[in-house]
């Protein structure tokens, strides 16, 4: 049986989805997992498509294990407990530039460009490519498919991508991209086949997890996105800062003498809920927290995902559907709740039952805006897009 596998490289963590590669229908889910806490002790759990456990591994900490042994032994456990017909590895690759947005197979020149654009998403394209590369040394002959966070907003009118800076610097690169393309893109398939005359009509997709986003799409298509130039942008995240005045940035450069690299990683790693509780990125201990902090916390992220999605609303001239997804978005009744009660103005009403049942329509039958759970899968998007490129290669 012939399998495609799909990677989600990231610094600490690698998550991977295997599946059966039939030829004609959609591809089937075979094991999925990841390893975690990469760079301490390394923690593999795999499962199959029903979800019970096919391989567990811990490795102790030790200098010579890398991203790229740990993907190695990855392959091998896959092969011993699965299947050894691998043909395809399809990738999340977070920025894609202004060149690429539709899925492609990774050749020398695709991966150059991709490597100069590493300074635009410094703490996910350098993994992402890194476990490319690894692939090409480890399976060389297997066909590797780079799939783009950024791809999906392609489309969007040009006004939403310009960034108000003098025109050469857009020229340049610096505009609005937008990220969780992968999600946003299934979430609009899926948006597809329930309602294939409107596909959703116009939609705010929210993909809260530990990155966090909201999407307007029309009919399906990004118009408006909350990430930007970058993936800080927007909301309040795990630990990530969200929209934020850039004069705060010049001011922790300037009066307060941090360095670039330590501006970065307060932005990126030291933000959002965790920098603002003081304790936790990780919502579901925030929600079971009693401190006064873990409580504002929270309250600022429902109040910007509000705010946005008001934002976002304009953007679309109006609101007929509202998605929720993610860790967050699929898991926790209470922020769907909170935010549905600020967006009461919109039209958004919830049936408080259903939301707690986390059924997948949670509005009340009155409700102007019909509101969803979609529970995302970036990793099936990335095999639809693998298996497809698979059928155009010539047959040897
Ligand atoms: P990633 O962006 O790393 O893929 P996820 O989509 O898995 O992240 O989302 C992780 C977030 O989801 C964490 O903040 C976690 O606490 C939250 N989460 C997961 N399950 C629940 C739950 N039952 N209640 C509240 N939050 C949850």
């Amino acid at each position: 049986m012939a399998e495609i596998l799909c990677l989600n490289a990231g610094s600490s963590s690698l998550k991977f989805a295997l599946y059966a590669e039939p030829g004609t229908d959609e591809p089937s889910l075979l094991a999925s997992g990841k390893i975690e806490n990469i760079g301490l002790e390394p923690h593999l759990i795999a499962r199959d498509a029903k979800g019970d456990v096919l391989a567990e591994r811990r490795w102790t900490k030790d200098g010579t294990i890398t991203h790229e042994t740990l993907l190695e032994d990855l392959l091998r456990e896959i092969e011993a407990s699965v299947g050894d017909d691998l043909i395809a590895v399809g990738h999340r690759i977070v920025h894609g530039g202004t060149d690429y947005s539709a899925p492609a197979r990774v050749d020398a020149p695709l991966l150059a460009a991709l490597e100069a654009l590493c300074p635009l998403a410094p703490l996910h394209q350098p993994h992402n490519l890194a476990a490319v590369r690894a692939v090409s040394r480890l399976r060389p002959a297997v066909l590797q498919v780079a799939c783009f966070d950024t791809g999906f907003h392609h489309v969007q009118p040009p006004i939403a991508t310009r960034l108000a800076l003098p025109r050469a610097l857009g020229e340049e690169g610096m505009r609005r991209y937008g990220f969780h393309g992968i999600s946003y893109e299934y979430i609009a398939r899926q948006l597809r086949s329930i309602d294939p005359d409107t596909g959703g009509g116009r939609t705010i997709a929210a993909h809260l997890g530990n990155g966090a986003s909201l999407c307007a799409m029309a009919g399906g298509r990004s118009i408006d996105t909350t990430m930007g130039f970058t993936a800080l942008d927007g909301l309040v995240m795990g630990t990530r800062c969200g929209a934020l005045d850039p004069g705060a940035v010049l001011y922790l450069l300037q009066q307060r003498g941090m360095t670039a690299r330590e501006v970065e990683h307060l932005l990126y790693s030291e933000s959002g809920l965790l920098g603002v509780s003081g304790t936790s990125s990780d919502m579901r201990a925030l929600l079971g927290s009693e401190t006064p902090a873990a409580g504002e916390a929270i309250d600022l992220f429902v109040w910007q995902i509000a705010r946005q999605a008001g934002a976002l609303a304009s953007s679309l001239g109006g609101l007929d559907s509202f998605v929720f997804t993610a860790g967050i978005g699929e898991n926790a009744p209470e922020i769907r709740a909170r935010v549905a009660d600020r967006l009461r103005w919109l039209g958004v009403a919830l049936d408080t039952d259903a939301n707690l049942r986390g059924a997948s329509v949670i509005s009340a039958p009155f409700s102007r805006v019909t509101v969803r759970i979609i529970p995302t899968d970036e990793e099936w998007m990335i095999a639809i897009h693998t298996a497809d490129l698979l059928r155009e290669e010539p047959k040897p």
